[in-house]
């Protein structure tokens, strides 16, 4: 018998060769009927025998085009129409949009074998792209995802391509970005002054000059990137001074998998990712510095690698280089840049060359940076490759926009069941940063289609993001307490409810005493948390500073770990510099000026780096947490002292810890036999702390999150012993650990407060952050 179906298939299922696919399977299922695209999705009506309907679902739902995803299939029968074939009909625009931009996606195989192919007419073309491949987001002015919606909309397509375009038995039917070396884009090199070359092989030249050693500032598919020969110390290091980058690694370009296995370990699982269509770097163990500069990565175990993501990377790769470095193309911690003349203005004293082209990039979008732990990738900073891809949520909920922290900036928006983050904005310390942390919020917007009345925010009431927010007209504001906010992260993409225990581990984070945090034992549960307890508080001498100036910290633990003696060891392990007297550094302590208390775990790793001797000053963030890292070997040792006061808080003190690894210092010990042993004494008294938490709440399930568990072996040490110790773990990874994602956590806090009527709407002033129960 006939039966008419009709099929609503919403995700990402434009731009993504979703009708010609279904096309296809119908064909080979001898329905008719039709396939649009629409507004919420894609529709199908399919006409036929009810097994050939069945068979036809079965098979969609199992050989989804590579790029697609399905979020939800709407099915509703309906009167047959009696249609003698299958047909493709043309788009059609709603109201209600469900439709979500897929990410942009490297270079396909197919393309790839046609860009070396002498043969083929698009034959060293560095644009080359089909329906499986190229860029998306980057290219989007406005939705839907049609060509004139895109940064490709004044190219007018040429007979073939537009051909191409058109057939719908073709790999680049309705291909938006669609070209070729006649009617597309083209590249172009420029000198530092931004002068045209009118060079007529601009990429052989271009390679060219990085083999000279040059410094090339090379546009690419979400931003521009500074390329040097990552085999040229002279190279790398006059990148480093030109970029004022002293010591932050550098990620490295391979031109494929077996050169990255040169330079790093690489297990299925990382190569895998590498591999993937996302194309993160992937943060790997450095196998040797013998083919690369030293001064790619000082200091560090570990290496980020990314494999080459668009054609004009191929072609640059197959010219022959082991490896090329490829940074992001800014001011020290300023976004991305993305357009010609920006480039021009703001790069110009770092890069000697430009290699632009005319293609323009409408949404920056720096690249991923991603490991494996345990099997799982892991995000640390989620961008091109990602975004905007949402997280899906355990439930639907009213609208929220999240507007993130202040280091490491991401915002969120939530909308029904899925959350949004947006593009990678980084510290807000910049105006650049700023510019684009409200471009972020347009664009999340616009692309989500939706315009939140609820806005959560940090509770510091300092950050930028905080003041923005509540600087919001006609807007309900909630803050959320920071470390609040990471567990939620995690709860959000784990898709946890009711109430768990949480870990908060990181730097800072403002605490709802004022206090900076970072220590954090918490019981949580979306809309509220308790504070368990902390680490015991330390002053930070100098403030701010401190961030900066490890030493600061050592002085404070030392003052704490062993009182007015603090002085002779300070002295002995040589940690105050020259110019600085510890009587100073007391008076600091003493009168409390300028010394803010905290129960930061990140400080606890400067200050142990501090007294170990490796290092007092940091360049970047988490330096002397990744050296420490690095140092420290995978075998168990006996762990040292530590106290935790189990009153009205628990209370974590490491001065027990401080004391031993300052005498074992003293008497010689090698800093990685200590490294060992302080991450182990770390895991093993968070264990203890755990153990506590269930103990007072008879809860089992335990979250971890926040910036220090993007160290991998407290990170594993961490989840490994809870496990056998009974407990349920959870940790995140489709969102950064960091405060990449705080925004989710912000998000759907506010969003649940909403939904459990805790918040009002038409409330305009700042609630405290989550509800906050003192103990
Ligand atoms: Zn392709
Ligand atoms: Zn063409
Ligand atoms: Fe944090």
């Amino acid at each position: 018998m006939t039966k008419r179906l009709r099929i609503l298939f919403s995700g990402t299922v434009q731009g993504v060769g979703f009708r010609p696919f279904i096309y296809t399977c119908a064909h080979s299922h001898c329905l008719n009927g039709f396939v649009q695209n629409r507004c919420d999705g894609v529709v199908a009506e399919v006409e036929g025998s009810g097994q050939s309907i069945d068979d036809f679902i079965a098979h969609v739902r199992e050989h989804l085009p590579p790029l697609a995803e399905l979020t939800g299939i709407r099915i509703q029968e309906i009167i047959p129409g009696g249609q003698p074939s299958f047909r493709i009909l043309p788009s059609r625009a709603d109201t209600a949009t469900a439709v979500h931009i897929s990410p942009d996606i490297a270079t396909c195989s197919a393309c790839l074998e046609e860009l070396f192919n002498p043969q083929d007419r698009r034959y060293r073309y560095p644009f080359i792209n089909c329906t499986n491949c190229g860029p998306r987001l980057t290219i989007i002015r406005n939705i839907p995802y049609d060509r004139c919606n895109t940064s490709m909309a004044g190219f007018e397509l040429c007979k073939d391509c537009r051909k191409e375009y058109e057939d719908v038995h073709d790999r680049r039917f309705h291909a938006q970005p669609n070209a070729c070396s006649t009617c597309g884009p083209r590249l172009c090199l420029c000198d530092a002054a931004g002068h045209d070359l009118k060079n007529p092989d601009p990429l052989e030249k271009a390679i060219g000059l990085i083999r000279q050693g040059f410094i090339l500032a090379i546009k690419g598919l979400g931003g521009f990137h500074l390329c040097v020969d990552a085999a040229s110390d002279v190279a790398v290091k006059r990148l480093r001074d030109r970029k004022l980058r002293e010591a932050k690694p550098l990620a490295v370009m391979t031109a494929d998998i077996e050169t990255a296995r040169q330079i790093a370990r690489i297990n299925h699982d990382e190569e895998a990712l590498l591999c993937s269509p996302s194309r993160p770097i992937v943060l790997l163990e450095k196998r040797t510095d013998r083919f690369l500069s030293p001064w790619i990565a000082p200091g560090l175990g570990h290496i980020g690698i990314m494999l080459p993501y668009t054609p004009l990377h191929h072609l640059i790769l197959a010219a022959g280089f082991k490896a090329l470095v490829m940074t992001s193309g800014n001011r020290s911690d300023d976004p991305i840049c993305i357009e010609n003349e920006e480039a021009f203005t703001r790069l110009r004293d770092i890069a000697e060359y430009f290699l632009v082209h005319n293609r323009d990039i409408i949404v920056r979008c720096d690249d991923s940076i991603a490991f494996v732990e345990q099997g799982s990738a892991r995000i640390t900073r989620r961008s091109r490759g990602y975004v905007p891809r949402p997280v899906t949520l355990a439930q639907d909920y009213p609208a929220v926009l999240a507007v993130g922290a202040h280091m490491k900036s991401a915002v969120c928006i939530i909308k029904g069941n899925h959350a949004f983050l947006s593009p990678h904005i980084g510290d807000m310390e910049t105006p650049q940063a700023r510019d684009f942390f409200h471009e972020s919020i347009s664009l999340m917007k616009h692309i989500t289609e939706c315009s939140p009345s609820i806005v959560a925010c940090d509770l510091h009431p300092g950050y930028y993001s905080s003041r923005i927010a509540v600087g919001m007209t006609g807007r309900t504001v909630l803050p959320v307490q920071h470390h609040h906010a990471h567990i939620i992260s995690c709860m959000a993409e784990n898709m946890l409810d009711g109430e768990v225990l949480g870990l908060a581990l990181d730097g800072t984070g403002y605490g709802q005493d004022g206090r900076i945090w970072g220590g954090e034992f918490l019981r949580c549960s979306p809309v509220a948390y308790t504070r368990l307890g902390h680490v015991a508080y330390f002053p930070l001498p100098g403030g701010e500073k401190a961030v900066r100036e490890p030493w600061r910290t050592a002085t404070s633990l030392l003052n704490k770990a062993f009182g007015k003696s603090w002085h002779e060891y300070a002295n002995k392990l040589d940690i105050v510099p020259g110019h600085i007297s510890c009587n100073l550094v007391d008076r600091i302590l003493d009168r409390a000026l300028n010394a803010p208390l905290t129960s930061s775990m990140g400080r606890i790793f400067d200050g142990v780096s501090s007294i170990l001797g490796i290092r007092q000053q940091v360049h970047f963030e988490g330096q002397s947490a990744m050296e420490l890292e690095a140092l420290a070997y995978s075998r168990t040792m006996p762990v040292l002292p530590y106290e935790i006061k189990a009153g009205q808080e628990i209370i974590l003190d490491f001065s027990p810890m401080i004391r031993a690894l300052a005498e074992r210092r003293l008497q010689g010990d090698p800093p990685p036999e200590l490294s060992t042993v302080f991450h182990q004494t770390l895991i093993s008294a968070l264990i203890d702390v755990a153990r506590c938490m269930r103990d007072e709440t008879g809860l089992n399930r335990i979250v971890l999150s926040g910036g220090c568990f993007q160290n991998r072996l407290l990170l594993t040490g961490c989840r490994e012993k809870l496990a056998q110790a009974g407990f349920d773990v959870y940790t995140n990874s489709l969102v950064p650990v960091n405060d990449g994602g705080i925004a989710l956590g912000q998000a759907l806090c506010a969003a649940e407060m909403m939904k459990q009527g805790l918040a009002a709407a038409d409330q305009t002033q700042n609630l405290p952050g989550g509800i906050h129960d003192k103990r």
